[in-house]
C-alpha cells in the first residue's frame, strides 16, 4: 500500500518514497525555551508524532531529529527587538542557561502526557554554535551575505527562486516595505550573525569569525539537520507559520551552502485556534497540558480531539469539544477493556485503517474506522488485537489502561456482610432485602465461589 503526503513545496500529494530505504530522515523544529508550550504548540507535535507513526507502521526505520531553539530568537521576525531568553531571564531572575533547561524539561514532560514518541536525537542550539559558524561560512564563501553594523545577513536577492516555498510575491512585498530597512538590502533579508550590542555582555555570546555575537533564528535548523540527516533528507515540518519565513530561510541557506532544497518532503500542521484566533504565546488565550490537567481532563484527551480533526484543517478549541473527546476516550477504553485479551488482527480492518492513514495521514476517516470495529459483530479477542494494532497510531495508550476502582462505601459493605450472615442462616427474605437495599445504593452483588463480589451498577 502506498503512503501520499501532501508536500507544500510543490503544494501537491505525492507519493512517498523514501530516499534510503527502509530508514527515512525525518527533522521536527522545535520549541522555543523560553516559555511553556501551549497546547497549540503541542498540537503539530501530535501531527508530527502520527506521521512518525504512520511511517513506522509502513515498516519505515524513522530517524527522527528535534532541535532545542535555546538562543537568538528576538521578538520580532525581523530581526529586531530582545532576545526572548534573555528577556526571560530578566523575567524570572533565573540566568538564562537555567530558563532553557527548566522549559526543556516542562516541554519533554509535556510529550511524555500526551504519548509522543521522543526523537531518536534531541539537539540544541547552543551546542551547535560551531556548525552553525560553519554554515554561515559556507554561506558566505558562495557570496550570498553582508555585513552591517548589527550583524551578518543573507542576501535573498541573490537567490533566484528565495521564496519558493511560501509562493512569496517578493516584488510586491518589497514595494509594500515602506517602512525603513535600516541597512538591510531586501526587505526579505535575514540574519545569520547577530553581534552583541556594543558595550553589552549578553549571557548568551560566542566568539565568531565576524565578532562576538550569537546566530539567527533559522541558521540552528539548516546545520543541525545536515549534520545528523545530510544536506538532503526525506521529510522536514513545522506549523503553518513556518512556511513563509523560517522554512523559507532554511531552504535559503541551504540552497546557498549546499544546492539542496533541504527535504524532499514538506509536511505543515495546521493550527489550534480559541475564539477563532491563533493560540500564541504572547496572546492571552494560553492553555497548557498543566491547565488541562488542573481541570480534571486526561492529556490524552486532548491527543484524541485532535486525531478528530484533519492536519491540514485549522481547529478550534472549546471546553465542550474536548468533553466530548474525552467521553468518546473513555468510551474507547471500556469496550477495550471487556473485550479481555486480544486474539489475531483482523487483517480487513487493519487494510482499511491503513487506506486512511495512508491518505495524507486522514486521521477523522482512520477515527471512522475505529468506531465500526467497535460496532462489528468481530469476536472480542479480534476486536481488541484489532483496536490495539490501530494504536500503534493512535497513541492512545490503550493497552495500559485500567478503570479506576472506586472503593465501595462502608454501609454498602456492611449490608454485603450482613447478607452473607443471613444467607449462612439460611434466612432468605433477610438476604433478599439486603441485596434490594444494595441495589438501591446504586450497587449490585454477584456471587461467585469465592465469596459475593460488588460492583456500581451501569
Ligand atoms: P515555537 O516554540 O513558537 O517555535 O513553536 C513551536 C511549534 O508550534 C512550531 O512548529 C509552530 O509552528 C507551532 N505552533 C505555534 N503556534 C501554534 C498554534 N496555535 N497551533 C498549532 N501549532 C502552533
Ligand atoms: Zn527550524
Amino acid at each position: 500500500m502506498t503512503l501520499r503526503l501532501y508536500d507544500t513545496y510543490t503544494r501537491s500529494i505525492r507519493e512517498f518514497e523514501p530516499l534510503h530505504p527502509p530508514e527515512v530522515g525525518m527533522y521536527t523544529c522545535g520549541p522555543t525555551v523560553y516559555d511553556y508550550a501551549h497546547i497549540g504548540n503541542l498540537r503539530t507535535y501530535i501531527f508530527e508524532d502520527v506521521l512518525r507513526r504512520v511511517l513506522m507502521f509502513n515498516g519505515y526505520n524513522v530517524k527522527h531529529v528535534m532541535n532545542i531553539t535555546d538562543v537568538g530568537h528576538l521578538t520580532s521576525d525581523a530581526d529586531t527587538g530582545e532576545d526572548r531568553m534573555e528577556k526571560g531571564s530578566r523575567r524570572t531572575g533565573l540566568s538564562a542557561w537555567e530558563i532553557a533547561a527548566m522549559y526543556t524539561q516542562e516541554f519533554k514532560a509535556d510529550l511524555q502526557r500526551l504519548n509522543i514518541l521522543e526523537p531518536t536525537i534531541w539537539c540544541r542550539a547552543t551546542d551547535h554554535i560551531a556548525e552553525q559558524i560553519e554554515t554561515i561560512r559556507c554561506i558566505e564563501a558562495r557570496g550570498f551575505t553582508y555585513r552591517t553594523s548589527d550583524g551578518i545577513y543573507f542576501d535573498t536577492s541573490k537567490l533566484p527562486d528565495y521564496g519558493y516555498l511560501g509562493r512569496l510575491d517578493i516584488e510586491g512585498l518589497q514595494a509594500g516595505a515602506r517602512v525603513d530597512l535600516g541597512e538591510k538590502r531586501n526587505i526579505t533579508d535575514f540574519a545569520l550573525w547577530k553581534f552583541s550590542p556594543p558595550g553589552q555582555k549578553r549571557q548568551m555570546e560566542w566568539d565568531s569569525p565576524w565578532g562576538v555575537g550569537f546566530p539567527g533564528w533559522h541558521i540552528e535548523c539548516s546545520a543541525m539537520s545536515a549534520k545528523y540527516l545530510g544536506p538532503f533528507f526525506d521529510i522536514h515540518c513545522g506549523g503553518e507559520d513556518h512556511i513563509t519565513v523560517h522554512h523559507t530561510n532554511e531552504i535559503a541557506q541551504t540552497q546557498a551552502c549546499y544546492g539542496t532544497r533541504l527535504a524532499n518532503f514538506w509536511l505543515h500542521g495546521y493550527f489550534l485556534q480559541i475564539d477563532e484566533a491563533r493560540m500564541g504565546k504572547s496572546a492571552g488565550n494560553f492553555l497548557r497540558v498543566q491547565t488541562l490537567l488542573e481541570r480534571g481532563y486526561d492529556p490524552l484527551a486532548y491527543r484524541f480531539m485532535c486525531l478528530g480533526a484533519h492536519y491540514r484543517s485549522r481547529l478550534n478549541f472549546a471546553w465542550e469539544v474536548l468533553d466530548g473527546a474525552q467521553t468518546a476516550l473513555n468510551r474507547l477504553r471500556a469496550a477495550a477493556q471487556a473485550w479481555g485479551e486480544p486474539g489475531v488482527v483482523d487483517e480487513d480492518y487493519l487494510d482499511k485503517f491503513a487506506t486512511q492513514i495512508n491518505d495524507d495521514l486522514n486521521m477523522p476517516r482512520a477515527l471512522a474506522v475505529v468506531w465500526d470495529l467497535v460496532k462489528s459483530d468481530l469476536p472480542d479477542a479480534t476486536r481488541k488485537a484489532t483496536l490495539l494494532a490501530f494504536d500503534q497510531v493512535l497513541g492512545l495508550r490503550l493497552a495500559e489502561w485500567k478503570p479506576v476502582e472506586e472503593p465501595i462505601p462502608d454501609a454498602v459493605m456492611a449490608l454485603v456482610e450482613q447478607r452473607v450472615i443471613a444467607r449462612k442462616e439460611k434466612r432468605w427474605q433477610d438476604a433478599d432485602a439486603l441485596r434490594a437495599q444494595v441495589a438501591a445504593a446504586g450497587y449490585e452483588i454477584e456471587d461467585t465461589p469465592q465469596g459475593p463480589r460488588v460492583r456500581k451498577r451501569s
